[in-house]
């Protein structure tokens, strides 16, 4: 089979007919292995970095379309949302919820291996990692990866999730088709052929569009990548800043401000052999830039000012030049070391030059002028091409991505809000958009300026899911304009499992 199974689309959603007959007591029975046990860790649900915890009045864990038809069934008869949730690493309240959660977690196969016309199939809720490793048994690889595998593809593509790589845009526009269950049980197929709109939508549309059941995306052969790094004067990078982006095809910037450097990763495809890092092994390396580090971030909660000293340590350890070769993935991740705190904007890339110039200005007077807060390390810079994904933060245009973390030593908590806010002020002031899995304060009426097809997006979200079904407190706060306690992005920092 080397194309998306389309044809029981129709007999499928005959079933969608069927759930309408069925007494509640009959939907609960059916749904009765799915249902996750209130006793079960799975019945609540945090972040990765423990920064958003929820807990949902039903956790379910399909594992096929008929039981995704059976819950929506459920949750229109008895008035609720359904949040569905991938892998729940994002770093925000993207996926919480207090109504019905939807785990994929199995639905998770890899469905189709076109190693000809370089596409797979699988399904929303296979997890980057497992897809990878199946993948490589076909000696196939994904063509791009954000920094870590973890996610679900269906968490990746709704979030445009994005790797780095100025000719690259973000992973999401590599799907060339889905399937996608609707609020009202019914399977559509879409593409950029088919169901445009809904295509586009759907693809960072932060899962308000409907469940996607299956994905198309491109793949490439395996390919081994070289990557050298290097660490160079900030002066140096503003200086050669397109030079330094376009020399290779993977580039990414890790700026310590503290340090007035910048490590510099440039990886290109290669037929070399695997070289891999020795000197990252073993447990003195390891002691040195993980358990010192964190221990001295947990010191840094009472004295501050040690994280500058801290980030100039990190930087320092890192500074001497190095090459490694290896398989695409074991390149594209990086280590993201501990929970954090994290926030990253897209601006547009003509203007990282004068952004960089003016958040250096702005993070040497930082401590000094606000709350005392030390910002941690490093500020991470990377690039994609322009994409037309409507809600893509790099819709449109060249993209320089800007992140910046806050760590959590040992998972405890840390300043950052008033960090965060300045910072967001300083983006959005370059037009910044914001990563939609990470935290942020816009609504609608900041929104709307950003991207052109705002109000295509609500009119589609609108149209496929009229009564609200799957549109969290997250959503209806950034997308919709809603206002008070109920959607506060705090709401779901009040619970500690
Ligand atoms: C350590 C770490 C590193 C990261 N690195 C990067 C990076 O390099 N680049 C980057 O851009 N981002 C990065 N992120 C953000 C991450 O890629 C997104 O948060 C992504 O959404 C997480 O995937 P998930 O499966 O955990 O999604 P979740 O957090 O579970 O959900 C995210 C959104 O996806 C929706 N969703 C999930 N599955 C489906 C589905 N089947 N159908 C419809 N909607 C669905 C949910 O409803 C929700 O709106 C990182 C996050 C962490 C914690």
């Amino acid at each position: 089979m080397t194309t998306v199974p389309q044809n029981h689309l129709s007999s499928k959603n005959a079933a969608a007919a069927d759930t309408k007959n069925l007494s509640t007591s009959t939907l609960y029975q059916l749904l009765q292995n799915c249902i996750v046990p209130a006793s079960s860790a799975n019945a609540k649900f945090a972040n990765w970095s423990k920064t958003f915890h929820c807990v949902p009045l039903m956790v379910f864990e399909p594992s096929d379309i008929d039981q995704c038809r059976l819950i929506f069934q459920l949750a229109r008869r008895e008035g609720k949302t359904v949040r569905i949730v991938g892998e729940g690493l994002s770093p925000s309240d993207l996926a919480c919820t207090s109504d019905f959660m939807l785990r994929t977690n199995r639905l998770n196969k890899l469905r189709v291996v076109d190693p000809e016309k370089q596409f797979v199939v699988c399904d929303g809720g296979i997890k980057l990692e497992d897809l990878e490793r199946e993948l490589a048994t076909h000696q196939l690889a994904l063509r791009n990866l954000g920094s870590i595998s973890m996610q679900a593809m269906g968490g990746v593509i709704t979030t445009a999730t994005h790797g780095t790589g100025i000719e690259f845009k973000v992973l999401g526009d590599d799907v060339l088709s889905l399937s996608l269950l609707l609020a009202d049980g019914t399977l559509v197929y879409c593409s950029r052929r088919e169901n445009e709109e809904l295509f586009k939508a759907t693809l960072c549309g932060m899962g308000s569009t409907g469940l996607v059941i299956s994905v198309q995306i491109r793949v490439e052969p395996a390919f081994r990548l070289r990557e050298s790094q290097e660490t160079r004067p900030f002066d140096d990078i503003l200086e050669n800043l397109h030079e330094i982006v376009h020399q290779a095809q993977h580039v990414r910037l890790w700026w310590y401000p503290q340090n007035k450097s910048v490590r510099v990763c440039s990886a290109d495809r290669t037929t070399e052999p695997e070289q891999p890092d020795v000197n990252a092994r073993g447990f003195l390396p390891v002691f040195l830039t993980h358990h010192l580090v964190e221990f001295f971030l947990f010191l840094a909660r009472f004295l501050p000012f040690l994280a500058f000293y801290i980030a100039r340590y990190v930087a320092w350890m890192e500074s001497a030049p190095k090459v490694v070769v290896g398989e695409s993935g074991s390149i594209l991740r990086t280590d993201c070391r501990f929970a954090q705190h994290t926030t990253e904007w897209a601006i547009p890339y003509e203007r990282t030059k004068e952004c960089l110039l003016y958040l250096r200005e702005w993070l040497e007077q930082e401590p000094y002028t606000t709350d005392g807060t030390y910002p941690h390390f490093p500020i991470e810079l990377r690039f994609s091409a322009p994409d037309d994904i409507w809600l893509s933060p790099a819709y449109g245009r060249r993209t320089c991505w800007i992140g910046i973390i806050q760590f959590k030593p040992y998972g405890l908590p840390v300043r950052y809000q008033e960090l965060f806010r300045r910072f967001e002020t300083i983006m959005t002031s370059f037009s910044g958009r914001p990563h939609w899995a990470k935290p942020h304060s816009l609504g609608p009426a900041q929104l709307r300026p950003l991207y052109p097809h705002f109000d295509d997006f609500v009119r589609v979200v609108e149209r496929v899911d009229p009564h609200g079904m799957f549109r969290n407190e997250c959503v209806r706060r950034h997308i919709f304009g809603e206002q008070g306690s109920a959607v506060d992005p705090r709401v779901y920092k009040l619970y500690r499992p």
